[in-house]
C-alpha cells in the first residue's frame, strides 16, 4: 500500500475498537481496512489514538486516553512497563494473555498451516514473576554514566532498570555491582556506532533448581582492568555465584555472546536438573529461560513420542541434550544433532553424567545431518525437532519425509514458522494429531507450542 492510499496521516488523533492483538502484543484496530497497531491496548476497548508511524502494510498509534477500558485491564505491577521493551503484557490480567497468546498460535495453525483447528488449549506459568533464569543487560552510557537495563522498545537507547520483575534478585545484584565497578574504574561501555569502548552486555544465568549462578562479561577486548577488584565484589554481592567468565566479543553487530570464553572464577559452567537428570550449563549452550514451564514442556513433547522403551528417536537441534536425554530412558536410542560445539560438548557430558548409555549425539547443522541419516538409510520411529525461531530448512523437512517416522513431535518458539513447517509437512503425507501451546514467557509477547504429525497409513 503506498502512503499516500492510507485512511489515516500522520499525529491525526482518533477513536478506535480493538479487536485483537499483533504477534508482538499490541493490539489491533481496522480503520477502513487497514491494521492500526495499538501497544498497550487490549482487546474490546475503545481508545483515543494518535498516529504515530505509519508502516508499510500497517499503522502505528500511540494511546492518548482508554475511553472504555476491559475489565482484563491492570495497573503494571512493573514500574518501567512503558519505557522498557523486555514485557508488552503489564496491563492486562495473566487470564487475558493466555487467551491472546492461545489466540495466536491457532489463527497461525489455521491461517497459515490449513488446519481448521477451535482454541489449541495453553498452559499457564504458575510463576508469572521471576521465573527467568537468564538475564541479558546491554551496557551503555546514559546521560553520562554507565548503565544497564534493556532497549526502549525499536530502539537501542538502554532503560536502566534495577529491579526486573521477571527476574530472579542475582541479575539484580550483578548489574549493581557492575555498574558501581564501571564507574569507579572508569571503564568505558561499548558504543556501538563507533565500535569503541569495552562492556557490551551483562550475561547471568540461574539454574533455579540447584540455586548456582554464572556471571558473564562480554567485552570487546581481550581483558579487563581491575580484574580482582570485580570478581571479589561479585563473589560478595551475588547470591550462590559460582562461576564468571569473560566472553570476547569484538565484532560489530547484535549478537550478545562472543565466540571465545575466559573463566575468572570457578568451573566455566553451572549445573541445573531438569526432568530428573543433572545438566551442565555452559554459557552459550542455549537452555530454557522458564525452568520449571520446560519440564512441562519436555513432558508434553515426550508423552506425545508415545515410545514403548523400543524406538530409536531423533532430536534435531537438541542443545545440551535436555530432551533427548529425558528420552532416552524411554527409548531403544536417542540420537541427537546440534550446531554449537559447546553444547554438544555439554550434552555428552550430561550423557555420561547421568548415566545414560543408549544416547549419541552429532555436531552438525541439522539439514546435513537430517539428509546424511536420510541417504543412510536410518528410519527413526520418532524425530523431534525443536528449532529456532526461523524453523525447519527445506531440506530438514525433507529429509524427515524419506525417513519417513511413524511420529514428528515439533516444539516450537514462533507459530507462524511452525505453521509453515506443518504446511509443508502435511504436503509429505503427515497429519496434525495433536497441538498445544505452553506459556514460557509471562508478560512478555513469545509463546511457546508442541504439536504433534502422525504419518498417513499408506
Ligand atoms: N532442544 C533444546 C534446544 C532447543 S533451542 C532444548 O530444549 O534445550 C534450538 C537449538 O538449535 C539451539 O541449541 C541452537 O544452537 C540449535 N541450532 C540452531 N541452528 C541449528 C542448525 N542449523 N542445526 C542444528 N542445530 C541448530
Amino acid at each position: 500500500m503506498k502512503q499516500a492510499a492510507y485512511p489515516v496521516a500522520l499525529g491525526q488523533v482518533l477513536e478506535v475498537e480493538i479487536t485483537g492483538y499483533t504477534s508482538e502484543g499490541q493490539g489491533v484496530a481496522r480503520v477502513e481496512g487497514l491494521a492500526v497497531f495499538v501497544a498497550g491496548a487490549i482487546r474490546g476497548e475503545r481508545v483515543k489514538i494518535k498516529i504515530a508511524h505509519l508502516g508499510h502494510t500497517a499503522a502505528y498509534g500511540d494511546i492518548l486516553q482508554v475511553l472504555r477500558p476491559s475489565p482484563e485491564r491492570r495497573e503494571p505491577a512493573c514500574p518501567y512497563a512503558r519505557d522498557c521493551g523486555g514485557c508488552v503484557f503489564w496491563h492486562m490480567s495473566y487470564e487475558e494473555e493466555l487467551r491472546a497468546k492461545a489466540q495466536r498460535v491457532t489463527d497461525a495453525l489455521n491461517r497459515i498451516g490449513g488446519q481448521s483447528l477451535d482454541t489449541v488449549p495453553i498452559t499457564g506459568s504458575p510463576a508469572q514473576t521471576g521465573y527467568r533464569n537468564k538475564a541479558q543487560y546491554p551496557v551503555a552510557q546514559v546521560k553520562g554514566r554507565p548503565e544497564a537495563g534493556f532497549f526502549r522498545p525499536r530502539t537501542h537507547q538502554v532503560v536502566p532498570v534495577s529491579r526486573c520483575r521477571i527476574q530472579g534478585r542475582e541479575a539484580d545484584q550483578a548489574r549493581e555491582v557492575l555498574v558501581r565497578w564501571m564507574t569507579e574504574n572508569r571503564v568505558p561501555p561499548y558504543d556501538e556506532k563507533t565500535g569503541t569502548g569495552l562492556v557490551r552486555h551483562l550475561y547471568v544465568r540461574t539454574a533455579r533448581a540447584t540455586g548456582q549462578v554464572l556471571v558473564c562479561l562480554v567485552v570487546n577486548g581481550d581483558g579487563i582492568p581491575q580484574e580482582k577488584r570485580l570478581v571479589e565484589n561479585l563473589l560478595k554481592s551475588v547470591d550462590n555465584l559460582c562461576t564468571i567468565c569473560l566472553s570476547i566479543h569484538k565484532k560489530p553487530g547484535n549478537a550478545v555472546l562472543g565466540d571465545k570464553f575466559v573463566t575468572l572464577y570457578g568451573p566455566g559452567y553451572i549445573e541445573d536438573t531438569l526432568c530428573g537428570l543433572r545438566f551442565r550449563l555452559s554459557p552459550r549452550s542455549f537452555y530454557q529461560v522458564n525452568r520449571d514451564q520446560a519440564e512441562r514442556l519436555y513432558e508434553t513433547a515426550i508423552g506425545l513420542a508415545g515410545l514403548t522403551g523400543t524406538e530409536t528417536v531423533l532430536d534435531l537441534y537438541c542443545g545440551t541434550g535436555t530432551i533427548t536425554l529425558a528420552l532416552s530412558r524411554r527409548a531403544g536410542k536417542v540420537i541427537g544433532v546440534e550446531i554449537i560445539p559447546a553444547a554438544i560438548r555439554d550434552a555428552k557430558e550430561n550423557a555420561v553424567r547421568n548415566h545414560v548409555e543408549n544416547a549419541e549425539f552429532f555436531c552438525a547443522d541439522a539439514a546435513q545431518a537430517a539428509k546424511k541419516f536420510a541417504e543412510e538409510g536410518i528410519h527413526p520411529d520418532v524425530i523431534v525437532v525443536d528449532p529456532p525461531r526461523k524453523g525447519l530448512d527445506e531440506t530438514v523437512v525433507k529429509a524427515m519425509a524419506q525417513m519417513a517416522p511413524e511420529k514428528i513431535v515439533y516444539v516450537s518458539c514462533d507459530p507462524a514458522t511452525l505453521a509453515r513447517d506443518i504446511k509443508r509437512l502435511t504436503e509429505q503425507g503427515y497429519t496434525l494429531t495433536h497441538a498445544e501451546a505452553l506459556d514460557m514467557f509471562p508478560r512478555c509477547a513469545h509463546v511457546e507450542s508442541v504439536v504433534r504429525l502422525s504419518r498417513e497409513k499408506l
